[in-house]
């Protein structure tokens, strides 16, 4: 009976797995000419400062809008680009396309890019920073980079050339999704990070009666200030979310209680008005982007 039940197991995971990895190819395919087709776009979403409202800057992040597929997640696409080599390219163009949008908006407003850990492993990616920069004219400190733990995997060397190669060229660097990684508070003694975005997945269950979450977010911001750091908190939902990351001291807020992700042109008028404050809203708010 194993026997049987082993072979009917066989052919139904190969036949799902044979159409994840057509699936996928079929993706790549399409992913190869997505620049060029123009199916990329930026999306950006506001970084408020959490006691005053004021916006201090953005989050690039980038949308595929597939010709049959509709929008593709860059949770889905990213690791696609990564292994098929694609990210260089992506990755590129994410940068200039932020730095561009960035430069034209008056004021000092910041610009936050993602960045692959397979583009941070690649020795011409400051020079790949400083063509954007001066392509576009931005003032380096108003491009801050965004890079998770899994950086701190590779060469601890080549790791901490990179950083200094970085702040070399001025900009400022942030670690993403701080917690989920590989955590080790030795990275935070060796890496110049001007500022750490605390995982959503902190703040999802926070203000939930007996959730230890919030004193592990008290925890890292007591790190970062010692170490003169910013926070960001991400994927602030609610008013509630909100009060408590308020009260913990973070710095800075990031999620849909403030807004989604949105288009440049949505931005832009708010940008032109130079400081400019966002009203937080309750569940309402939340849309999908
Ligand atoms: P991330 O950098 O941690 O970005 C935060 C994610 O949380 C974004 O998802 C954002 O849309 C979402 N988010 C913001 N506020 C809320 C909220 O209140 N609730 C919830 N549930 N989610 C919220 P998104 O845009 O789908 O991006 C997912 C990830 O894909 C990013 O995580 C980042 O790691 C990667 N990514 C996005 N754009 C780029 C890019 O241009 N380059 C690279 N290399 N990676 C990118
Ligand atoms: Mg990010
Ligand atoms: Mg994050
Ligand atoms: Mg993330």
């Amino acid at each position: 009976a194993a026997k049987g039940n082993g072979r009917g197991r066989f052919s139904f995971y190969s036949s799902d797995l044979h159409t994840a990895a057509e699936d996928r190819r079929a993706l790549e395919d399409d992913l190869r000419d997505a620049l060029v087709r123009g199916e990329m776009a930026l999306r950006y979403q506001p970084v408020v400062h959490s006691k005053s409202n004021m916006v201090r800057g953005v989050e690039a992040l980038i949308r595929w809008a597939h010709p049959e597929r509709g929008t593709i997640s860059p949770a889905v696409f990213i690791p696609i680009a990564e292994e098929a080599g694609l990210i260089w390219d992506i990755g590129e163009w994410v940068l200039r396309t932020a730095c561009k949008d960035a430069a034209s908006w008056p004021g000092d407003m910041r610009v936050a890019v993602n960045v692959s850990p397979i583009q941070f492993a690649n020795e011409a990616l400051p020079k790949i920073v400083a063509k954007a920069l001066a392509a576009t004219g931005l003032a380096p400190d108003r491009l801050e980079l965004e890079i998770t733990e899994s950086v701190f995997l590779g060469d601890t060397a080549e790791t901490a050339l990179m950083f200094k190669a970085l702040k070399a060229l001025g900009v400022r660097l942030a670690l993403d999704d701080f917690g989920t990684g590989y955590s080790s508070l030795a990275y935070l003694q060796s890496a110049p990070f001007d500022k750490i975005k605390i995982d959503q997945s902190f703040v999802r269950d926070a203000t939930i009666p007996g959730s230890r979450n919030g004193a592990i977010i008290a925890a890292i911001v007591a790190l970062a200030e010692a170490l003169e750091m910013e926070t960001t908190a991400e994927g602030i939902e609610s008013l509630d979310q909100l009060d408590l990351i308020r009260q913990l001291n973070v710095s800075h807020v990031q999620g849909y209680v403030y807004s989604k992700p949105v288009p440049l042109e949505d931005l832009i008028e708010h940008a032109e008005a130079g400081s400019w404050t966002i009203k937080p809203a309750g569940p309402a708010r939340q849309r999908n982007d």
